[in-house]
């Protein structure tokens, strides 16, 4: 099955000008923050991995301080042709509204595993540089059953 179902399930690309996209092969570990003006203003954080493109939504944005714990909801993997993507999304199609992007470079790992809910990795960006974390709630799983692997915290641990 491909990693990309879920993405091209959820879009009509006769209708949006979004990538329909194909698991790439390339090894790069670039980094994209999408400002998405949807239904309530969210940023995109979408980190090249897989060959796709990994990605939360994080209501509040990516922390640029250390001290700053802030929700990010995983969504589905975006192709990475996604990095490049701004535009408007028509009114009635998944995720209207307009896309801008925030801020984007190269990530590197650190240590952990995205798998196993937990990573740190650095972030080379224009306004995002340092070194941070995603966590996965570990908690609220016997109450919220699968939507709650849904839910991580993004921290900046340090500048570089
Ligand atoms: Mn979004």
């Amino acid at each position: 099955m491909s990693a990309l179902k879920e993405y091209q399930a959820k879009r009509k690309f006769n209708k949006t000008t979004e990538p329909k996209g194909e698991i790439s092969e390339s090894e790069s570990r670039r980094f994209v923050v999408h400002e998405h003006h949807a239904r309530s203003l969210h940023y995109d954080l979408r980190l090249e991995t897989e060959g796709v493109l990994k990605s939360w939504a994080v209501p509040k944005g990516v922390p640029e301080e250390p001290g700053v714990k802030r929700l990010a909801v995983q969504v589905e993997d975006h192709p990475v042709g996604y990095i490049d993507f701004s535009g408007i999304i028509p009114e009635g199609e998944y995720g209207a509204g307009e896309v801008k992007i925030w801020d984007k470079g190269e990530w590197d790992y650190i240590e952990g595993d995205l798998e196993k809910g937990s990573i740190k990795f650095n972030l080379r960006g224009e306004k995002l540089k340092g070194e941070y974390a995603l966590v996965r709630f570990k908690d609220s799983s016997r109450f919220a059953g699968e939507a709650s692997k849904k839910n991580w915290l993004i921290f900046k641990i340090k500048e570089h």
